[in-house]
């Protein structure tokens, strides 16, 4: 991806300060998502990390993770896999507590979603402290998917998340802050 369509993409995110409380700035992809050579620019960079890995299934994180990882899976021939909040999967499921960067949560995946052995590709809108994509791989790891690569939109560099990853699999991320 060339200097010129990365800074397309970050020209796309939208700082948000003191949301959802005072000390946070929240990187909005709305209008990301609003402007379609923008975002199909960052789904090619989301796509491009895999390139030329078959990829069985793309788990997306709720909420805003759904948004690329649908689009990606679309792209890969890939199934989708949504990751979520806690009480929302209807079928039987295992779940994983974690810290947020501005709270706590649990995180759900039904127990039949990925076979063992499948190659996953873990997809977020963004990295902050880790918690929650190393809850992600933890259930991934519960169903014995085999995590080929982590995306995000956003890395927060300054918060060390992809540090607390646990996982020896490939960490990117398209644009840091
Ligand atoms: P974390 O578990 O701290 O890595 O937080 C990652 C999740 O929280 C992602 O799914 C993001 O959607 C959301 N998030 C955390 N911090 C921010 C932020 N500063 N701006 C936008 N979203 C955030």
């Amino acid at each position: 991806m060339n200097d010129d369509s990365l800074k397309k993409i970050r020209a796309a995110i939208r700082d948000v300060p003191d949301f959802p409380k005072p000390g946070i700035v929240f990187k909005d992809i709305t209008p990301l998502l609003a402007q379609p050579e923008a975002m199909s620019l960052a789904l090619d960079a989301i796509e491009e990390k895999v390139d030329g890995v078959r990829i069985d299934k793309v788990i997306g994180i709720d909420a805003r993770g759904f948004i690329f990882g649908a689009a990606i899976a679309d792209r890969l021939k890939a199934g989708f896999i949504p990751l979520r909040k806690k009480g929302k999967l209807p079928y039987r499921s295992h779940e994983v507590s974690y810290a947020l960067e501005y709270g706590e949560a649990t995180i759900e995946i039904h127990e039949d979603a990925v076979s063992e052995g499948e190659n996953v590709y873990l997809v977020d809108d963004l990295l902050a402290t880790g918690g929650t994509a190393a809850a992600a791989i933890h259930l991934i790891e519960k169903l014995k998917g085999n995590l080929v690569a982590s995306a995000f939109l956003i890395e927060l560099t300054f918060l060390k998340g992809r540090e607390q990853l646990g996982t020896t699999a490939p960490v990117h991320s398209i644009i840091s802050y």
